[in-house]
């Protein structure tokens, strides 16, 4: 099964990726996860990806499609995955569904996290992970049980992502509405596109979305 979780920045596509990766088997293919360990790495593309993404806009279509390419090329992807954060444009679902008919391939899902703009604000200024394990926490909505140390692995270093403040947030949303908003009518055109309401609690869009998964085509 491959499909995609779309929604603007902070609708929950990473938290409910990671419950799907493990429910169903797929991998979660996040580009905005790859392109932070480019820049972590010093590499090329993360040289060039690191201004544009402290500035809220999109990396070059053609960055992204290349590393995209590759990764899912990988054997681990063989079995399904989960894309989060891609595609953002619609040159880059377009070059998607080249990439998958080449393959034999095709989307089963392409599902949409609804969530308001003003929400979105409140929870992506105030996310932070656990540097040892990865685990995603918020300052106002779920706060580590003792504070300081991580629920999961008791590591106590967190970290928040550069461009998760409120200046650069705007900027985020503003490219969602004008540059990846138009996805959803490309999808529903190819009659794939599904939504469930992302403004619930972690486990009501958990299982929104395993009722979407599990229902006979
Ligand atoms: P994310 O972690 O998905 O919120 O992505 C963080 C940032 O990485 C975005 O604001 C963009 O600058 C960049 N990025 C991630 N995925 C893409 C993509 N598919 N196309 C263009 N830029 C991307």
């Amino acid at each position: 099964m491959n499909l995609i979780l779309l929604g603007p920045p902070g609708a929950g596509k990473g938290t409910q990726a990671k419950r799907l990766e493990e429910r169903f088997g797929l991998v979660q293919v996040s580009t905005g996860d790859m392109l932070r360990a480019e820049v972590r790495a010093g590499t090329e593309v993360g040289r060039q990806a690191k201004a544009i993404m402290e500035s809220g806009a999109l990396v070059p279509d053609g960055i992204i499609i290349a590393m995209l390419a590759a990764r899912v090329a990988q054997p681990d992807a063989a079995g399904g995955f989960i894309l989060d954060g891609f595609p953002r444009t619609v040159p880059q679902a377009e070059a998607l569904d080249g990439m998958l008919a080449e393959k034999g391939l095709s989307l089963d899902h392409v599902i949409e996290l609804q969530v308001d703009d003003a929400a979105l604000v409140r929870r992506i200024s105030g996310r932070f992970t656990c540097a040892g394990c990865g685990e995603g926490y918020h300052d106002e909505f779920k706060r580590p049980r003792a504070e300081g140390v991580c629920d999961v692995c008791g590591k106590g270093e967190f970290t928040r992502r550069a461009d998760d403040n409120a200046e650069t947030v705007g900027a985020r949303l503003d490219a969602y509405h004008r540059q990846t908003a138009p996805l959803l009518p490309y999808y529903a055109a190819q009659g794939k596109l599904r939504a469930v309401d992302g403004m619930a609690d972690m486990q009501d869009v958990a299982e929104g979305l395993n009722r979407i998964l599990t229902q006979p085509a």
